[in-house]
């Protein structure tokens, strides 16, 4: 049902709405339309994250190609990490977090506030750090 030309701003409100309406309904749902449901999601979460990581190239330790993911401010707050908007971030490659030696962890992913940072950022090899033993900010 997504569409390869769809802009990730019509995949994003296509996700949105359907998240909705799942939410909304699921409880008066037979498991086969809520097995629909969750299909059409998990297909727009997938063209999403194609879109989100856009000229992203492979990564050069493992050769795994990046997905780009939109993580929200509050769940990010909720785990002290970050305390602005909405994060893009691409990683996600299949390489491990790797301690840089003073006590952190490099992420192998990257992050902007807009998608074409974040890949920027991957390309440039910019990765995250994070104190080790914090918990990864959750997907949306
Ligand atoms: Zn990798």
């Amino acid at each position: 049902m997504p569409d390869n030309a769809m802009t990730l701003e019509q995949v994003q409100s296509a996700l949105d709405e359907q998240i909705a309406h799942y939410r909304a309904n699921a409880d008066d749902m037979t498991t086969r339309q809520a097995r629909e449901y969750q299909v059409r999601i998990h297909e727009l979460q997938l063209r999403r994250s194609v879109l989100l990581s856009e000229g992203a190239e492979v990564c050069e330790d493992c050769g795994g190609t990046p997905m780009g993911m939109l993580k929200t401010a509050a769940e990010l707050d909720e785990f002290g990490i970050v305390k602005y908007g909405a994060v893009y971030e691409v990683g996600g490659c299949g390489c491990k977090p790797v301690p840089n030696g003073r006590g952190n962890l490099i992420m192998p992913a990257a992050r902007g506030s807009t998608p074409a940072e974040a890949v920027a950022a991957w390309n440039a090899n910019r990765l995250v750090q994070k104190r080790a033993g914090e918990p990864a900010a959750k997907k949306v």
